[in-house]
């Protein structure tokens, strides 16, 4: 049983149609499956209006009963799991059992979340008065969502906004939509009308919210290139904002490496969700003493993958998601190939239609190269030797992003002296892309601002409020 194919806003708790669709593209086989309604500026502004006068009665609702609620929406994702899973391989091209293991995350995410408690802290040293501090709702929440994650993007923001006691809108990307959109039709029958309000639209929107004077704060995952409009536009009206954005992140292989185990691993570092992933690993160094074995390790590994439409249950890389990004993946494997870079592995597409890269790993290229240097967020990875831990910590720190990163070697002492150096928000030691709702996701540099997940990520949910009562 899949979803159907009627897709609306949830606008105050109602299914809400749009004059303009969007067509939504499978990118494994360039085919429109579906229609996603195309927001106007009065139907942003009617999803505002509603989610503004929800705020009074969601934020009064006791804390424990918002914690069940939102606890309810994992088991309502779980209930649904394998139509949004089936919906999302459509719409993102990701494998069925990465769709699977998102929506699963997406629950998880919920569930622990909603066990957090915001903090109250009772100063009563003072003889004259007693001094609360708690954190009290900020109003109302603009949450926008990229293409690459759009279950887990979504809920990690629904999930915590909704528990600290805004109301929210939810603009998913127009590249996928209709999960979101699924999810707002499915929180109708569990969440008050205004508490959670879904649309989908073009370009606009998303300037709209970031611009408009109802909305509290935006949470956003995305380009940098975009969390810099977004800051700005927010700026006028001292929206609060998190903003989880781009990552170059590099992955360190000490001399000691156990080339056999750490190959596999490396390989999905690099490709896991085709390579779309915040968090990849996108510049892989290689101690001189074992890149070739290494390398090739990965590249035998990486030959067994099977790359191909999601819904066939042994491919394990889909697509890239969308044709515009295609065309730049495209572009830099063109730019690698007229500086007459070597590739290790693929290079080419497979036959048939489809935005498909075959897995490339681009052999030892020079570090002031557009490959080394951008985030492509699609399969292409440098491979690039190194000679010195020193070299090699300046080359990793190198750039403007600062993400994650991972450091591994058999002396763990050594990788944790190399750790200790990356300057990124979330760093692994042998292993990678391990991620709890318990710890929080905060790029430095140009990748970010604030936390997303942890009790620092529900807290950017909030305002502080000091309450001094004379005694
Ligand atoms: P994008 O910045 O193009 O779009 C992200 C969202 O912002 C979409 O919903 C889009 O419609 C909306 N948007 C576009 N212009 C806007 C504007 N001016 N104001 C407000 N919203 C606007 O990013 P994308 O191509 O969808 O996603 C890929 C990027 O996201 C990559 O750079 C990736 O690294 C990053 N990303 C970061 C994280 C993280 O946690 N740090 C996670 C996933 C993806």
């Amino acid at each position: 049983m899949d979803f159907g194919t009627d897709y609306t806003h949830t606008i105050a708790g109602r299914a809400v149609k749009s004059v303009t669709w969007l067509g939504i593209i499978n990118p494994a086989t360039e085919e429109q499956f579906a229609q996603a309604p195309d927001a106007s500026k009065e139907q942003l502004d009617a999803a505002v209006s509603a989610a503004r006068a929800a705020f009074p009665g969601w934020s009064s609702t006791p804390y424990e009963q918002r914690q069940a609620l939102v606890y309810r929406i994992g088991d309502m994702l779980l209930e649904h799991q394998e139509q949004f899973a089936r919906l999302l391989t459509k719409e993102q091209g990701k494998p069925l059992e990465s769709a699977r293991m998102e929506v699963g995350r997406a629950a998880h995410w919920c569930k622990e979340i909603a066990g957090f408690s915001l903090p109250e802290t009772v100063l009563d040293s003072d003889p004259e008065r007693t001094v609360l501090i708690r954190h009290v709702p900020l109003g109302v929440v603009g949450a926008i969502v990229p293409w690459n994650f759009p279950m887990t993007l979504a809920l990690w923001k629904v999930a915590p906004g909704l528990l600290a006691g805004n109301t929210m809108v939810l603009k998913p990307s127009p590249f996928t939509p209709l999960t979101a959109l699924k999810l707002g039709e499915l929180l109708c029958d569990l969440l008050p009308p205004g508490v959670l309000n879904v649309v989908s639209g073009g370009d606009a929107v998303g300037p709209w919210m970031s611009e408009h004077e109802g909305i509290d704060k935006i949470a956003f995952t995305g380009s940098t290139a975009t969390g810099r409009r977004v800051m700005e536009s927010a700026s006028r009206r001292l929206k609060r904002i998190t903003l989880e954005l781009g990552g170059n992140d590099p992955a360190i292989v000490l001399p000691d490496a156990d080339i056999d185990e750490v190959a596999p691993q490396l390989f999905w570092a690099c490709f896991a969700n085709s390579s779309q992933y915040c968090l990849a690993t996108k510049r892989l160094y290689i101690h001189e003493s074992i890149y070739d074995r290494l390398a090739s390790a990965i590249v035998e590994y990486g030959k067994s993958v099977k790359v191909g439409d999601g819904t066939d249950e042994s491919v394990q890389l889909g697509p890239v998601q969308n044709r515009l990004q295609y065309e730049r993946i495209m572009e830099l494997l063109a730019d690698c190939k007229a500086q007459g870079m070597r590739f290790l592995l693929g290079g080419d597409s497979p036959a048939g239609p489809g935005y498909f890269l075959n897995p490339t790993i681009v052999d030892n290229p020079p570090d002031d190269t557009r490959i080394v240097n951008e985030e492509p967020f699609g399969p292409i990875v440098p491979f690039l030797k190194y000679r010195t831990l020193d070299e090699v910590v300046q080359r990793a720190n190198a750039g403007e992003y600062g993400l994650g990163g991972s450091v591994w070697g058999s002396d763990a002492a050594v990788a944790r002296s190399v750790a200790d150096r990356l300057q990124c928000g979330m760093i692994w030691i042998n292993e990678i892309h391990k991620l709890t709702p318990h710890a929080p996701l905060a790029g430095h540099k140009q990748s970010g601002l604030g936390s997303e997940n942890s009790l620092e990520g529900l807290l950017s949910y909030t305002n502080t409020q000091t309450l001094s009562v004379k005694r």
